[in-house]
């Protein structure tokens, strides 16, 4: 199937947000590797609203503070030259996303926050933004930079990218669910061209 569209990661894949996850941690008093969202989420009462507090202030630092990773701005205006869709997946909040985008010279659409529905690895935003486009999951490319977006990629049904940034492959248990890698070695306009290239039909 040839590839119509891409649904990118926001925070670590297109922009650096310098959201320090292990400090914001420590803030919230969560143990060390505790998925922040879903371990907020299990808690009740005021102690969630704090936590809820705690994470817009770090998240909110983070639109001051954000910058675009280099070679983004031409892969996304490489993409959009080529005619290709392009929408957002965020964990993070829909208001501080649309925020952040305005550094990247393209639009996105839709771009879906955590507040508007099932957050990755559901692959409930991807699924439902290949409904909004009129195509097929396996047309639909996910990239991102973190296990969550490849999870997420795989439960839809699309071909994952994955943005190493500055991991190594092999330190983590899920790289092997990337169908193509960005790496700080390759240029990000040629590994789109190659995934185009084997998606011909
Ligand atoms: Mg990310």
């Amino acid at each position: 199937m040839a590839i119509k569209g891409i649904i990118f990661d926001m925070d670590g894949t297109l922009i650096d947000s310098r959201l320090d996850f292990d400090q914001m941690r420590v803030d919230l008093g969560l143990p060390v590797e505790a998925p922040i969202l879903e371990t907020i989420e299990s808690y009740t009462g005021d102690r969630r609203l704090e936590c809820e507090r705690i994470l817009r202030r770090h998240e909110q630092r983070g639109v001051q503070l954000a910058t675009v990773f280099p070679g983004i701005p031409e892969l996304v205006r490489h993409a959009d030259a080529l005619g290709l869709k392009m929408a957002i997946v965020t964990r993070n909040l829909h208001e501080f996303a649309v925020e952040m985008l305005k550094l990247l010279p393209v639009n996105f659409s839709p771009v879906i926050g955590r507040e508007q529905g099932p957050i990755k690895p559901d692959p409930w935003a991807l699924l439902h933004i290949c409904q909004q486009w009129g195509i097929q999951p396996g047309e639909a490319i996910m990239a991102g930079d973190y296990r969550f977006d490849l999870e997420a990629g795989k439960n839809a049904g699309c071909p994952t990218l994955w943005f190493s940034q500055q991991r190594t492959p092999g330190k983590s248990d899920w790289h092997q669910l990337a169908d193509y890698t960005i790496s700080e070695n390759s240029v990000g306009t040629d590994v789109l061209d190659q995934i185009l290239r084997d998606h011909v039909n």
